[in-house]
């Protein structure tokens, strides 16, 4: 026993190209948001900021991280994707950041401001995770940046 099959929860198809699109569910297939978080210590300092200004020395940080997929629910599966499919991708990134000191151990990141993090692990991971649509880094627990490529 499961629940009926409706419009609701099936895949587009083909079929459907050329239709009028008033005529068409409102959902027709629904688009789920998947979140993963990982967390990397690391340590820093910014190049580019004032002379004085306390991000110039260099500092640690918890790092969160999360990742952020988007696509259909698969009516088979029932879910977009294996949460550990996105671990399994991040992992090499994590291995690149976490216990490192990022201007000198991480290649390509010179200036590792938030920002620029977020913009480093997107470009390593939308190959691995094509369904990948945002990159948030949690500096510390107030402050954050995303990154949607
Ligand atoms: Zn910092």
């Amino acid at each position: 026993m499961g629940l009926p099959r409706t419009s609701r929860n099936t895949v587009p198809n083909e079929s459907w190209r050329g239709r009028d699109l008033a005529k068409l569910p409102a959902v027709p297939h629904p688009v789920m948001k998947l979140y993963k978080s990982f967390g990397f210590e690391a340590a820093h300092y910014l190049p580019n900021v004032p002379i004085g200004h306390k991000c110039g020395r260099i500092h640690g940080h918890s790092f969160r991280c999360e990742i952020e997929v988007t696509g259909p629910v698969d009516p088979a599966t029932g879910w977009v994707m294996d949460f550990a499919d996105i671990k399994k991708a991040f992992r090499p990134l994590e291995e690149a950041l976490d216990h490192r000191f990022l201007n000198e151990d991480v290649p390509d990141l010179p200036n590792p401001t938030s920002e620029e993090i977020c913009k480093w692990i997107w470009d390593r991971l939308k190959p691995s995770l094509p369904l990948l649509t945002g990159v948030i880094l949690h500096e510390t627990c107030t402050a954050r940046s995303e990154y949607r490529g």
